[in-house]
């Protein structure tokens, strides 16, 4: 990648303690959340501000591995007498289809998310998935950055749907998975849908697909990159988080966003979420290294290599 040192990027989201169950194994109470895992794929490529908050419950050792990487946590608040949010969801056989059958926002429920100074002017940054209202307080402190993006999710698109159209109204990249690009667009036509969530605001619309690789849309242009075929499929859960983390850790490293620093962005991030999926929680991205993403970067664009068309 570039030879430049890569811009710091800072992220709002949950640390949360996840019950998942998969039709082949299950963790209780196990370190998750949307921020924890983008942090955990974007550290392998840059300095990341973490900004969240936990109850008095949460082990913060646990993000010890993030520590060691340059990650900042001092913008993660701890309510001692309160509890760490809490998300539980269970997977089909085909891992994608998942159900969630609690959602407890326990300590978000009062979270007046705080910036840290030197975290304001981070050039990059990456509103994960937490309640669209919380997304625009960080917005309103946030100054001179190159490139702000976002996730959402079903729960927030039916409970706090003007909160967020007021945060598509403000970001540049949009990033979810294609069952909340049609809800959004409020159309079963996923390329019709992408441009009308344009349409509101984001000029970068990413879609996730699960195994079925990732679609973006610039203005100019569409890509599509496929999965990276032999991951290790354990629990998909924060797959969407990690590969935002190394979507916008590669776009961290360099100078300009352009139609190729998108695609290849798209690709290390494919490579990034490849990695979380093979294992509970971030424990696969914990142990993983930057040279383990690029080997896989490599490989997705051998997968998708067409012979020479007439
Ligand atoms: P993903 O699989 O990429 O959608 O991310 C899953 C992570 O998102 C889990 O670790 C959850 O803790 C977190 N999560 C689930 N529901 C919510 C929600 N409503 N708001 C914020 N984070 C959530």
């Amino acid at each position: 990648m570039s030879e430049q040192p890569a811009d710091p990027v800072l992220v709002v989201g949950t640390v949360a303690y996840d019950t998942v169950k998969t039709p082949f194994d299950e963790a209780d109470h196990a370190l998750g959340g949307s921020a924890t895992y983008f942090a955990s794929a974007a550290s392998l490529f840059t300095d990341v501000h973490v900004v969240s908050i936990v109850g008095g419950d949460f082990d913060l050792d646990e993000l010890d591995y993030l520590r060691k990487r340059g990650t900042d946590l001092s913008g993660i608040q701890v309510e001692p007498d309160e509890e760490t949010f809490h998300w539980s969801g269970e997977y089909d056989y085909d891992m994608n289809t998942r159900t969630t059958h609690a959602t407890d926002l326990n300590v978000l429920t009062n979270f007046a998310p705080l910036v840290p100074i030197n975290a304001e002017t981070a050039p990059l940054c990456f509103l994960a998935n937490i309640d669209p209202n919380l997304q625009l307080d960080v917005l309103d402190q946030l100054r001179n950055q190159r490139l702000v993006a976002a996730d959402t999710m079903n729960f927030w698109i039916e409970n706090t749907p003007q909160s967020l159209d007021e945060v598509l109204a403000r970001v540049d990249t949009l990033i979810i998975n294609d069952e909340e690009a049609r809800e959004i667009g409020d159309t079963p036509d996923l390329i019709e849908s992408m441009r009308r969530v344009q349409g509101l605001g984001p000029e970068i619309v990413v879609c996730k697909k699960g195994e079925h690789g990732a679609l973006l849309a610039n203005r100019s242009n569409w890509f599509a990159a496929p999965a990276f075929l032999h991951a290790d499929l354990h629990d998909p859960t924060g797959a969407g988080d990690a590969f935002a983390g190394g979507f916008m850790g590669t776009l961290a490293a360099v100078d300009e966003i352009t139609d190729t620093t998108l695609r290849r962005a798209v690709v290390y991030g494919t490579a990034a979420a490849s990695i979380a999926i093979e294992d509970f929680g971030p424990r696969a991205l914990a142990k993983a290294t930057l040279d383990e993403v690029e080997d896989r970067a490599r490989e997705l664009a051998k997968f998708s290599r067409f012979p020479p068309i007439k």
